[in-house]
């Protein structure tokens, strides 16, 4: 990267990571544009709720200051958490008792709105949407040129990747590809549960319900008057990017579904029939660890594009959010901005550094029938490490081939309180 004192800075992605980045740059003067490949914000079905940690989330949005906004915009989150056995059995029963006032607790706030939020907070103009990068080549001076797929190209001095898990920046620093873990969620979804779906809504109450055993599970999340289930299959860890159910359309998904969880209770099974709308296909995987890259002139790495990690811990928005914040502000220091990434990127590592993974990887959580806490403890750690857990867990299941109908996504789910 060059040292002239305005970088021309772009960013590829505007996802949480990239919307947060260029949101500081703007507030501390720096010019920046964000290429996307969606066509415009809200296009895509985002996935419901998310937690945004005191530490995380909420602190990126205080340094893009948006803290009223996120206020306004999202509830405390609902503690309440169900255990069930595959048979139906209540094993633990965490009641909602009311908002939690902590201050340090996570604030819920439906994915659409963040993003929405994010991409509002931003000078017009800024986003550049329908722009999908095809290839990014080293001037050799720190510089690259970017090509899009519309056509168009642009000249840069510090490309930011963060452009998510199948991230195009990425090569330009670092081999690592990711892996899938073997964990694959079905999604679907309940609208209006109270008075539409009763029985679902008991099942899940005001906060989330798990089912776990046999290497599978059910995990419901009550989000306002809808709820969201996850519907996890275990695979061979690896063996290919999409998983695990063979047949195509709606009712062969939810048939194969059923033979799957025909050890599961009639009460657990209403979140695999009774959905409202299709099913949505969601394989988990994930990047090894540490992923560490050389400082390269003019190109660094945020969010899922740096360091994609299990969902399980339901932090991977917050630590995207923040990396675009830290990354924003150091560029924003008196410094040479090479100086700047590398600071990031150190710094960036270390907080990643501190999350240790548990002992278990999702996948042998899900072959544990639980009678206590302890499933509910070990996915609040769970990680699974390329490599060191690579090949060490059992095929459940293998259907010959991929789900080959993304179904189509339900409509944006919008909270009620
Ligand atoms: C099933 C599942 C459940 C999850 N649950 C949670 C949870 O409960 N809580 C939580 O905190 N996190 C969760 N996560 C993780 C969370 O979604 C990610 O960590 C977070 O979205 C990362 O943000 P990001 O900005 O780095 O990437 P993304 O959100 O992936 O954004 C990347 C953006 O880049 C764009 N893009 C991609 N390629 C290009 C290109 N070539 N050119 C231009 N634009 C491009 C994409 O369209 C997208 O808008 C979950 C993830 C999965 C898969």
């Amino acid at each position: 990267m060059t040292s002239r004192r305005t970088p021309r800075i772009a960013v590829i992605g505007a996802g949480p990571a990239g919307l947060v980045c260029a949101r500081v740059l703007q507030r501390h003067g720096l010019g920046v544009t964000v290429y996307e490949s969606d066509t415009a914000a809200g296009v895509r079905e985002r996935g419901g709720i998310v937690d945004l940690h005191a530490d995380l989330g909420q602190r990126a949005l205080r340094e893009a200051g948006l803290t009223a906004e996120l206020q306004a915009a999202a509830s405390p989150s609902e503690p309440g958490r169900r255990m069930f056995t595959p048979q139906g059995e209540l094993v633990v029963d965490d009641e909602f008792d009311g908002p939690d006032e902590d201050e340090g607790a996570p604030s819920v706030i439906d994915r659409a709105r963040l993003h929405a939020l994010l991409a509002a907070s931003l000078e017009p103009g800024t986003v550049r949407w329908g722009h999908r990068l095809l290839s990014a080549t080293p001037g050799g001076d720190g510089t690259h040129r970017l090509a899009f797929d519309d056509g168009s190209a642009a000249e840069t001095d510090l490309v930011i990747g963060a452009d998510g898990a199948w991230s195009t920046v990425r090569p330009l620093v670092s081999a690592a590809t990711p892996v899938h873990t073997g964990v694959t969620f079905v999604e679907a979804w309940f609208h209006d549960v109270d008075r539409a779906h009763p029985a679902v809504a008991e099942l899940v109450g005001y906060g989330q319900m798990f089912a776990t055993g046999g290497g599978k599970g059910l995990i419901g999340r009550r989000d306002g008057e809808h709820i969201r289930a996850r519907i996890v299959l275990c695979d061979e860890p690896g063996r290919r990017r999409t998983a695990c159910i063979a047949p195509a359309g709606t009712a062969a998904v939810r048939a194969e579904l059923l033979k799957r969880f025909a050890g599961y209770h009639e009460r657990l099974r209403v979140l695999i029939t009774d959905n409202d709308g299709p099913y949505v296909h969601r394989a988990v995987h994930v990047l090894p660890r540490p992923h560490t890259w050389p400082h390269t002139p003019g190109v660094t790495l945020l969010g899922d594009a740096a360091h994609l990690w299990s969902p399980f811990r339901a932090d991977g928005t917050g630590h995207a959010m923040l990396d675009g914040a830290e990354l924003a502000l150091f560029l924003a220091r008196p410094d040479e901005p090479g100086r700047a990434v590398a600071a990031y990127e150190t710094t960036m590592r270390a907080r990643r550094a501190r999350n240790r993974d548990g002992g278990a990887t999702p996948a042998q959580i899900f072959r544990r029938t639980s009678r206590d806490r302890s499933v509910l403890t070990d996915f609040d750690t769970a990680g699974y490490e390329p490599g060191r857990h690579g090949g060490d867990l059992r095929t459940v299941q293998v259907g010959p081939l991929p789900v080959r109908d993304r179904l189509r996504q339900p409509a944006a789910p919008r909270r009620s309180w």
